[in-house]
């Protein structure tokens, strides 16, 4: 359903959204101190030796209570794990070896359950070493980050960077289940809150206007984790993000068609993640310039409304998040970097843009290429 029902007091209690997609189905959990619920992650764990993969700054806030829930909801379970380094420059296939390392060492065998504890680099870094380990283990998705709960934990595209290119090895793999614990937010930096926040806002616009109507009356309680009404706003809207990106990946798996509508604002996104080197734009921060200029220039063509344009760039600063791209930058670096966008076909510029009423894009090669120009140059 595309109907964003009234919020009531018990969207803080655990609600469950099913991505289906055949015998490889799975359900997402959602709820505030799931990762004290064992039985949920148990009843989805196959042989007895479970790898949790976590990183540096995650492993000394929610590690020993992962392990403790799920050796006490089946003490026959052999539960290890792996640290890795922390950051998205560490996405790579030297960090990578240490989770076969581990799991060669300890001579896990083809049950083997992989847990991914972190955000967006956990989760790809462990969803593509589950996928390739002995030709595929099982694996489970705990994200701690909000990009995590509502995108990358969800639909099963893992992996890592390439040298040359951001997340260019990899694979489409689908986790046994998701659970997504809400409290672990609590000790997330506010910057990462809206960075994830950008991703909310994008599936109010490809998808369901009355998300992105509700998001403009509770925006500032989704981007400050202090805030009285946090864990109310964040847990419906990563509810309704996850049942939205579900609806998309069931439709669309491997992204032949309106998947690429989950890209909307990641082609000048991405270049400006590019350009700026890895950590300073976060992801969701260079997603906002990224909303900014698809907007603008869906406004250009005449495709929306002004208005639909303006509520979106407001909604980008009310999340605090940029809506410029690096000073320095220039049109041609925009353009230069654009043309290696995965959407691109035949050396011809795809772009998802808005067309029509709020919550409807496109994925098109089809516009003035005279309106982008417009949009570098008033941007840059
Ligand atoms: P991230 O995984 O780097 O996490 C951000 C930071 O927060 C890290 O320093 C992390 O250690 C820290 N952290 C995580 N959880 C925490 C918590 N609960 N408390 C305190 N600190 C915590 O970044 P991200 O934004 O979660 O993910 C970005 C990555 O996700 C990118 O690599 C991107 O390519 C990928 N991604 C993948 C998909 C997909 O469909 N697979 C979709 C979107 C993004
Ligand atoms: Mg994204």
């Amino acid at each position: 359903t595309r109907c964003f029902s009234a919020m009531s007091k018990e969207d803080m209690v655990s609600h469950q959204v099913d991505v289906d997609l055949g015998d490889r189905s799975y359900p997402i959990y959602i709820g505030e101190d799931l990762i004290t619920r064992g039985d949920l992650l148990t009843k989805h764990i196959h042989g007895k030796q479970v790898l949790i993969v976590t990183n540096e700054t995650i492993a000394p806030i929610y590690l020993e209570k992962l392990t403790r829930v799920i050796q006490e909801s089946d003490p026959s379970l052999q539960v290890e794990s792996v640290i890795l380094r922390d950051g998205e420059q560490h996405k790579t296939t030297q960090e990578l070896m240490k989770v076969w390392d581990k799991a060669m060492e300890l001579r896990f065998n083809r049950k083997a359950t992989f847990v991914a504890l972190g955000g967006g680099v956990i989760g790809d870094m462990t969803g593509f070493a589950a996928s390739a380990f002995q030709r595929g283990v099982y694996f489970i998705q705990v994200p701690t980050t909000v990009m995590a709960m509502v995108d990358s934990s969800v639909g099963g595209k893992t992996g890592v960077n390439h040298p040359l290119g951001k997340n260019m090895i990899g694979a489409f793999y689908q986790p046994q289940c998701v659970l997504v614990d809400s409290l672990t937010l609590k000790s997330l930096p506010n910057r990462e809150t809206a960075s994830g926040v950008s991703e909310i806002i994008k599936y109010g616009l490809i998808w369901d206007a009355d998300l992105f109507r509700w998001l403009e009356e509770n925006i500032e309680s989704l981007v400050d984790s202090d805030h009285p009404e946090f864990g109310r706003a964040i847990s419906s809207a990563i509810e309704r993000s996850c049942a939205i990106k579900a609806e998309v990946v069931a439709q669309d798996e491997k992204e032949g068609g309106i998947r690429a509508f989950l890209n909307l604002g990641h082609t000048f996104g991405h270049a400006v993640e590019t350009y700026s080197g890895y950590g300073t734009y976060l992801h969701g921060e260079a997603i906002g310039v990224g909303l900014t200029m698809a907007a603008d220039l869906s406004h250009r063509l005449g495709w929306v409304t002004e208005d639909i344009k303006d509520r979106t760039i407001a909604l980008v600063k009310r999340s605090k998040l940029p809506t410029t791209p690096p000073e320095s930058m220039t049109p041609d670096d925009f353009l230069e970097l654009m043309a290696v966008d995965k959407k691109n076909v035949d050396g011809n510029l795809r772009l998802v843009l808005l067309r029509g009423e709020l919550g409807t894009c496109v994925v098109t090669s089809d516009f003035e290429k005279g309106k982008l120009m417009d949009v570098l140059n008033t941007h840059c």
